[in-house]
């Protein structure tokens, strides 16, 4: 049994992102980068107006001024501004050549063909610089990060109508077990739903390309035939059968199929049966069927996988500080993961382990929405402590 940094740690170190491909900005939410993104313009690429008013020369003010044109966005005004004159000017227009600031309009009395200007201005004001929110070749966002809907509309901005990113990794999930039945299905005595397969598609989907398979018995040639089509895939993801019973075939099938073990049992709760291997190129993880531990198993390691995979610079499990609301025993051989409620309080993230906290309990677990972690270690976790925290 190894810990869960030593597994993240095999896990991780030889993983390298898949190959980049050219997407559409517009389809580049929640992808990964592959390269710098690197502006193709300057923004704005003008002096460009902050507010609806006149655009005026600094020095001409206070005074009154012959009204010389209009610049509207995207309708520039052609002619340079002459002493004495203004032109109207609206949020997003070109700046005039010869003006050097902006004055609101509820600063200005009209009359006719001109404006007085009671106050003066400083010249720059109202005036958004050409390049003042990046030049050309700028680096917008680097390699390694997500592309979020601010960073998709900030590549826009810089002219990017499209963005390298790596290929998202294509997921098989295979959930194993005589006793499951697809919902909706009628249930014979000893049957149970499934339920991981539809929490694991859930879980990756944003990330990958996903696909599941209907649930495989615990026989050796059924589940031969389903591993060898999911083998086909980057990753391989199964639920069930990792474990020490008769009819735990998953981890000794993959071997007959050259699956090259390396890890199995991680000292965690719940989770411990979880396995890891390879075959190539393919990743494969074996999870354990009972749908807690499925899911914590989920959260650890493979989504930090499937983010490596992706490109992420970071790609480990991205834990916030929290404070529990009760006191929890520690393991002392197992570092434990607590699903709780989370909620704010003052200044802190206060968390409450829900009542129910068996490995089979998915039903309860639904209330949760964190996953604390408690360190193993003797004794026990005070009411207050501080602890760490994954967002479900
Ligand atoms: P196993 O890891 O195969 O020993 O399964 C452990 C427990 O999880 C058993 O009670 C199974 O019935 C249950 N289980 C296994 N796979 C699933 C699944 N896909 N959905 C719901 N429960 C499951
Ligand atoms: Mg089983």
């Amino acid at each position: 049994m190894i810990s869960v940094e030593e597994a993240l740690a095999r896990l991780l170190a030889p993983l390298e992102a898949l190959p980049p491909e050219q997407i559409s900005t517009a389809d580049g939410i929640g992808r990964v980068l592959a390269e710098d993104l690197a502006a193709r313009r300057t923004q704005p690429p003008f002096a460009v107006s902050a507010m609806d008013g006149f655009a005026v020369r600094a020095a001409d003010l206070p005074g009154t001024l012959e009204i010389a044109g209009e610049s509207a966005a995207g309708r520039p005004h052609e002619r340079r501004l002459e002493p004495g004159t203004t032109v109207a000017i609206s949020t997003g227009a070109v700046v005039p050549d010869g003006s050097d600031a902006v004055v609101p309009v509820e600063r200005v009395v009209k009359q006719d063909n001109k404006v007085e200007f009671p106050q003066g201005a400083e010249a720059g004001a109202n005036v958004r610089p050409p390049g003042s929110d990046g030049a050309a070749g700028d680096v917008v966002v680097p390699r390694g990060e997500w592309l979020t809907p601010g960073r998709v509309a900030a590549a826009a901005a810089a002219g990017l109508a499209e963005v390298s990113c790596s290929r998202r990794p294509r997921v098989a999930v295979l959930a194993t077990g005589s006793e499951l039945v697809a919902p909706g299905e009628p249930l014979r005595p000893g049957e149970i739903y499934e339920s991981n397969s539809l929490m694991l598609c859930a879980a990756l989907a944003a990330g990958a390309e996903v696909a599941s398979e209907p649930p495989a018995a615990d026989d050796e040639a059924t589940l031969r035939a389903a591993l060898e089509r999911g083998l086909a895939a980057d990753v391989l993801v199964t639920s069930g059968g990792v474990s020490v019973g008769e009819h735990d075939l998953v981890r000794s099938v993959e071997g007959e199929l050259g699956v090259e073990e390396i890890f199995w049992r991680v000292s965690i709760k719940p989770g411990k049966p979880v396995s890891f291997g390879v075959r190539g190129a393919t990743l494969v993880f074996g999870l354990p069927g009972n749908p807690v531990s499925a899911l914590v198993g989920c959260e650890l390691f493979l989504n930090p996988a499937l983010r490596a995979l992706q490109g992420l610079a970071d790609p480990l499990p991205r834990y916030e500080p929290g404070r529990l609301s009760l006191g929890l025993r520690r393991n002392g051989e197992r570092d434990e993961f607590v699903r709780a409620r989370s909620r704010v309080e003052g200044d802190s993230v206060v968390l409450e382990p829900i009542v129910g906290q068996e490995s089979h309990m998915i039903v309860r677990s639904s209330a949760a929405d964190a996953l604390v972690h408690v360190p193993r270690g003797n004794g026990d976790l005070a009411a207050g402590s501080i602890v760490r925290w994954l967002r479900l």
